[in-house]
């Protein structure tokens, strides 16, 4: 079976849920990984299973927060201290709020801008010069399918996720032939602390099914670049 040998990932929001799992999927086929959050202590623990079971400083814990380009600058130059090159890129931090447009939830809204794109946008800032000098990297976005739909309550979250299904797209076309890979991945609801479960009659997806889509995405022949996957519970 092939692995991810000398390969090394940066997994943004890998404190919990979908991060967590790609991480931990990752480090499973053998890539290295820079796990990237505010929750130091979450990430330690993270961080600490990862190396006891691969017998090797396989995972790096990075304190940063994606709105903030200097912190993300600082993490890109921890993970090249720690392992030397950057292959992988996963733009998954993300929050969402049920925020209104009638109450004015002014600061939420805010709040996922600043997290969801203007986090992306920073994340693709910060590794791609890299990327591009070695004419070889992937960039994943972690959208959602509320970037397809739009449900009440759902305007805020559903516009930024819109937003990073743009970038996925502007960023493909931009770097068609540069060697450096996009995909966008879509998941319908899945069972993390981000999602509201209440009224859900029918099983969901787990963390784990996300990270098969990542891993199926990076594990293709150089030349073939799956751009945008959408999983959904049946
Ligand atoms: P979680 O709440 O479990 O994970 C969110 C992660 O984002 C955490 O690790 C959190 O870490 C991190 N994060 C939040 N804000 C910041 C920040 N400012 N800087 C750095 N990290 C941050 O939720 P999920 O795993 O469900 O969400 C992951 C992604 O999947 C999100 O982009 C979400 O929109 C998307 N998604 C989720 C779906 C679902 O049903 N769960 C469905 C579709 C898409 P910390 O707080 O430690 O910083």
């Amino acid at each position: 079976m092939e692995f991810l040998q000398e390969k090394t990932a940066i997994i943004t929001g890998a404190s919990s849920g979908i991060g967590q799992a790609i991480a931990e999927k990752l480090a499973e086929k053998d890539a290295y990984v820079v796990l990237l959050a505010r929750r130091e202590k979450k990430l330690a623990e993270i961080v600490t299973s990862i190396n006891e079971k691969a017998g090797k400083t396989r995972a790096l814990a990075v304190k940063a927060d994606v709105t903030n380009v200097t912190e993300m600058e600082r993490a890109f130059q921890q993970a090249m201290d720690q392992f030397g090159a950057v292959d992988f890129l996963v733009n998954n931090a993300g929050i969402a709020a049920n925020s209104s447009f009638i109450d004015g939830e002014v600061t939420e809204w805010g709040n996922m801008i600043d997290v969801n794109v203007k986090g992306v946008l920073h994340g693709i800032h910060t590794v791609l010069p890299h990327m591009l000098d070695r004419s070889s990297g992937h960039i994943i976005n972690v959208a959602s399918v509320s970037g397809f739909e739009v449900t009440k309550r759902s305007g805020v979250y559903s516009a930024t996720k819109f937003a990073v299904r743009a970038l996925s797209m502007g960023l493909e076309k931009e770097l068609a032939r540069t060697g450096v890979r996009v995909t966008n991945i879509s998941p319908g609801m899945v069972d993390t602390d981000l999602s509201s479960r209440a009224n859900v009659d029918r099983k969901i997806l787990q963390p784990e099914d996300i990270a098969e889509a990542v891993i199926y995405a990076v594990m293709q022949p150089d030349y073939v670049n799956v751009n945008e996957i959408t999983v959904r519970p049946v």
